[in-house]
């Protein structure tokens, strides 16, 4: 059998009658999908939420569990057609509710949440959506089951929170279970460690998800369903018109995703590339057969300057100081060996004589200086971070090997007497970025996106805090 695989998100699902909109695209594909669904709008954010408040301070989360109550079956009202098939789906549906509030009893019981219980609750949100989108489908007479990755065999490391998709280990079981002509409605965002424990795959993971099936049953195309039409020159919120990109390569994608740009999970490309499988991103506010971005490999035309210009003010440095440390052996392995024994990831490292500085994830900093406090190397005499920074990336394959992109980008920013902190060209040859203090980033994005895209930008109100993660997850 082949299979469309598709994906929708939180963005595509936010209000009640939209699994019906989502159900009607997926009819025009006039052939067996394998749809994988995020959960309702901040749905998980709320989840995370409760369960994080009913741990600290041991209170049960009555009314919010009787709000999503209310909300999940006002979906199902209105999606869902035919009274026997509303008896079952509202049967089905409180029985995840139960187990969800038994979760919460028990971690309220405990005051304390084991990732793993963490992570279970997190999922609810996709296996509920999952189970109003099944039934939504058939309610339309389409042939449609639901398939749980506990069921079908999505195998991941069993790292809590942050799961690799093993895809070797993932593929016997896929292979025999979607083998019929119908539709299938899988719950992205999390897959089952070799103990059959839940585990998340990052926030936003569903992408992730829906990417790994495209491989593991060979799909022509992995489209993925949002409420923009893909990736962009810049942020909209800060540069006035910037163009749609029709096409990007992966590295393109996964760089752009990694430093800032929330359209996709940055491990979406990562199977994918491996089948060379094309990714598809269509605006569902404007459904057309032409998606509006496509991904796939690189096509080794020649790069005249960036293709987007994203940022990140998620980023943080951690400063490590002490005489020679730069130069000194060994010390960068014993640094980066007691991060990763801490979970830390390391974005980027720069070196000096007297300082290595860490570029990561600002989420990681509070736990990457306690771990280095406690086991520091003695050559180590002060620790600093630094917060208040954003980081802007000018992405586009081959950029570090073209010369002067870079130091036409610095010039623009140069002219807007905008300090540069730190320059770096990460370990990929798709991306040059720049770390400039917080108050400069909205400025170092639109002097950068003017310089390379001058027919469309033009500032809009930069006081506006941008942040793409409300629109977009
Ligand atoms: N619902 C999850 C999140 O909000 C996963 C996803 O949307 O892809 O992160
Ligand atoms: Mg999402």
């Amino acid at each position: 059998m082949s299979y469309k695989v598709v994906k929708f998100g939180g963005s595509n699902l936010q209000k009640s009658t939209d699994y019906t909109r989502c159900a009607d695209i997926v009819l025009k594909y006039k052939q067996s999908c394998v749809i994988v669904v995020s959960a309702f709008y901040q749905v998980t954010d709320r989840l995370n939420k409760a369960a994080l408040e009913a741990a600290d301070s041991g209170h049960f989360p009555e009314t919010f569990l009787r709000e999503l109550s209310d909300i999940c079956f006002e979906q199902v009202q209105a999606n869902v057609k035919g009274e026997e098939q509303l008896r079952q789906t509202n049967a089905e549906l409180q029985s995840l509710l139960d187990r969800l509030a038994l979760l919460f009893r028990g971690i309220h019981a405990i005051s304390e949440l084991p990732r793993n219980i963490h992570d279970t609750i997190l999922s609810y949100g996709e296996r509920i959506s999952a189970l109003v989108m099944k039934a939504t489908l058939t309610s339309m007479n389409q042939k449609a089951s639901l398939a749980l990755p506990e069921d079908f065999g999505l195998i991941t490391d069993g790292e809590h929170g942050v799961a690799s998709i093993l895809l070797r280990e993932s593929a016997a079981g896929t292979g025999k279970y979607f083998v019929e002509d119908r539709h299938y409605v899988v719950p992205g965002f999390y897959g089952i460690s070799a103990e059959g424990k839940t585990t998340l795959l990052g926030r936003g993971g569903t992408d992730y998800s829906a990417a790994a099936l495209a491989y593991l049953l060979n799909a022509e195309s992995l489209d993925i369903w949002k409420d923009v039409e893909g990736f962009q020159t810049g942020d909209p919120r800060l540069v006035k018109k910037p163009r749609t990109i029709d096409y990007l390569c992966y590295s393109e994608a996964a760089e752009l995703s990694y430093f800032g740009a929330k359209i996709l999970h940055p491990r979406t490309v990562e199977p994918l590339q491996l089948r060379n499988i094309p990714v598809r991103i269509f605006n569902i506010d404007d459904p057309s057969d032409t998606p509006g971005t496509v991904i796939h490999s690189d096509t080794g035309e020649e790069l005249h300057g960036p293709r987007s210009i994203t940022y990140s003010r998620n980023f943080s440095v951690l400063k490590l100081k002490g005489a020679g440390i730069g130069i000194k052996p060994g010390i960068l392995a014993r640094v980066a060996g007691i991060m990763d024994t801490a979970g830390v990831n390391i974005s980027s490292v720069f070196t000096s004589q007297t300082a290595i500085c860490f570029l990561l994830q600002g989420a990681d900093l509070k736990k990457a200086r306690k771990a280095i406090k406690a086991d520091a190397p003695s050559l180590i005499s002060e620790v600093e971070t630094i917060t208040d920074i954003a980081l802007v990336a000018l992405v586009g394959e081959g950029i570090t090997k073209k010369e002067g992109i870079a130091a036409r980008a610095f010039q623009a920013v140069a002219e807007e007497n905008i300090n540069i902190e730190i320059i770096a060209a990460g370990a990929s040859t798709a991306a040059v970025y720049f770390v400039v203090k917080e108050s400069d980033c909205d400025r170092s994005v639109i002097a950068t996106h003017k310089y390379f895209f001058p027919e469309c930008s033009k500032h809009n109100n930069t006081n506006q805090h941008s942040d793409l993660t409300s629109v977009i997850l």
